[in-house]
């Protein structure tokens, strides 16, 4: 289940908030003091953050931009000025999404789901952990780690991690990351997969999440219970 963070001062809203959010399946959780969110943030894990504005405290500009400092999860602004926008979205803040007051809740949830199916290509597994790929940032995150990848290993990654259990052959991945057709050798995909892998290992210990299938190629599965 993906846990929304939603930072609203006013009580109404944010139950409704809430309400409908829940409906839809997610965990919530609401803070209404601006001040309050980045500590909160620091010691729980969220999926997306519905950002108000205006708040007592801190303001949601600022919040947003002190947020991108230790965090890719993705922010959706909500906004009663459309003439801010353009720099919510902007390199300066970084924010994923913004929704304008007022807004219909049916269409928050809309855009809730669509931001996090565009930044979380990788299913929940059983375990309820996640491995999230920011395609903005290279970097993977699991749980409260991340890691930095390079565009080829980030690439091959998000390519398997869409297709959990699937069979990639060398030529496959090749032509998927090389797309300018670039003749580069079989050993050239291993050679990066071995350094991807590394990581991986680093970043999750103990699971092995890319698996070498003898004489075929690669699959991504994600981790199971029991797997140990
Ligand atoms: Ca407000």
């Amino acid at each position: 289940m993906s846990r929304i963070l939603i930072v609203e001062d006013e009580d109404k809203l944010a139950h409704l908030q809430i309400d409908y959010l829940r409906n839809a399946g997610f965990d919530c959780h609401r803070l209404a003091n601006g001040l309050d969110v980045v500590p909160w943030l620091k010691s729980n894990t969220v999926d997306l953050i519905v950002l108000d504005l205006m708040l007592p405290g801190r303001d949601g500009l600022e919040l947003c931009r002190d947020i991108r400092r230790f965090s890719a999860v993705p922010v959706i602004m909500v906004t009663a000025r459309i003439e801010e926008v353009d720099r919510l979205l902007g390199l300066e803040l970084g924010a994923d999404d913004y929704i304008c007051k007022p807004f219909s809740f049916r269409e928050m949830v809309a855009r809730v789901k669509a931001v996090l199916r565009r930044l979380q290509p990788s299913a929940t597994d059983k375990s309820g952990e996640l491995l999230r790929l920011d395609a903005g940032s290279f970097r993977v995150y699991f749980g409260k780690l991340d890691v930095e990848l390079t565009v080829v290993e980030f690439l091959l990654l998000q390519t398997m991690v869409q297709q959990p259990g699937r069979i990639f052959s060398r030529t496959q991945l090749m032509d998927l990351i090389y797309r300018d057709q670039r003749i580069v050798s079989d050993r050239t995909i291993d050679s990066h997969i071995k350094k991807l892998r590394k990581k991986l290992a680093d970043l999750v210990p103990g699971r092995e999440l890319i698996h070498a299938v003898y004489g075929a190629g690669y699959r991504y599965e994600h981790y199971r219970e029991g797997d140990d």
